[in-house]
């Protein structure tokens, strides 16, 4: 029996040698060399050409290489009744934290608009508050929120956090569902958003939400790219509504040369990287789930089709 892999990341030694440490009897086939379709046990992918995972009849379990399924359910043909997992790892929340920390550091300190004042060669000093005086609001109070929030609440940031179910999580402010969203808007200086990309979010942050929040107030979006309406975003920047954005995921990725986001003076672009699951760590877990799939059991981190994250 096999396991195919699939990454748009072609690092097929490095993930054999890998998968191979903590799987050794399995062999591991990378798509598109799948050999009899009927050998595939497992599937360990990311983004898999739509109809593949159909054609595998004898699958016991799907893993996702990352955090976020939506990929997966663009696929009309997703075998829906074979269990799947994603990843849940301390070292990839740890690593969303830093890009959180970094970027919302940015914002807090003006760093965007220093960049321009350099190209300028203009000498203006922006004042700061205090962290305890600067309001982030973070969408999704997941396993990526939390750990962002925590993080952020240890440097003195006054944080809060809006998620689908009622949270209670100590010094940070939890708002939930549709009726409290208005609330989190309107208090909050920096938007990050951590949420899953579900019908539910998808456009979330659109010319409605920007209104919602304060003059000046920036967006950081290492979410997915659909999250956001491009549109409405250079629209608020451009108006003077919001004060700048960081991107790190996009409708089409790689970012068409074409796109207006790369020029625009108050967007900062990151290429999809705010935390990439180590292979050490997906191979790891995915021998674990393999195990459990073997034994009939329930998966670690098993996603819930019914919530669809
Ligand atoms: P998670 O643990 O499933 O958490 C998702 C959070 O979003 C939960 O708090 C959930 O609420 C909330 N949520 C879902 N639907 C909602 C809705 N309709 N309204 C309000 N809140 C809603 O996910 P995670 O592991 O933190 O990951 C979050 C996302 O980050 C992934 O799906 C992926 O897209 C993205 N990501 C990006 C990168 C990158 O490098 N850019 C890397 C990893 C992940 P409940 O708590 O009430 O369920």
């Amino acid at each position: 029996m096999a396991l195919i892999f699939h990454s748009s990341i072609k690092r097929d030694d490095w993930w054999r040698a890998e998968i191979g440490k903590h799987v050794p009897d399995l062999e591991i086939r990378f798509y598109p060399e799948v050999g009899n379709p009927d050998d595939i046990e497992f599937a360990l992918c990311f983004n898999m050409p739509e109809g593949e995972l159909a054609k595998f009849k004898n699958l016991k379990a799907i893993f996702s290489l990352g955090a976020g399924v939506d990929h997966f359910f663009k696929d009309p043909t997703f075998p829906l009744h074979i269990p799947f997992a994603r990843v849940v790892d301390d070292e990839l929340t740890a690593r969303m934290s830093e890009y959180v920390v970094q970027h919302v550091l940015n914002h807090h300190r003006y760093q965007i608009e220093y960049d321009q004042q350099q190209k300028d060669k203009s000498w203006e000093v922006r004042h700061a508050p205090a962290a305890r005086n600067r309001k982030i609001g973070i969408m999704g109070l997941g396993e990526l929120g939390q750990g962002a929030a925590q993080t952020l609440k240890y440097l003195g940031f006054d944080v809060a956090g809006w998620s689908r179910t009622e949270k209670n999580i100590e010094g940070v402010t939890c708002f939930h569902g549709g009726d409290q969203l208005n609330d989190f808007l309107a208090r909050t200086e920096i938007l990050v958003c951590l949420l899953p990309l579900t019908p539910q979010t998808n456009s979330i942050m659109n010319a409605d939400l920007f209104t919602k929040l304060p003059e000046g107030a920036a967006i950081i979006n290492p979410g997915r790219g659909p999250h956001l309406v491009d549109d409405d975003l250079i629209a608020a920047l451009d108006s003077g509504h919001l004060s700048g954005a960081t991107l790190d995921v996009f409708h089409t990725e790689p970012l068409p040369e074409v796109s207006p986001l790369w020029s625009h003076p108050k967007i900062r672009i990151t290429p999809h990287v705010a935390s990439i699951a180590a292979p050490g760590r997906v191979a790891e877990l995915a021998a674990l789930n393999i195990d459990r799939a073997r034994k009939g059991e329930p998966l670690l981190n098993q996603v819930d089709l019914s919530r669809g994250y």
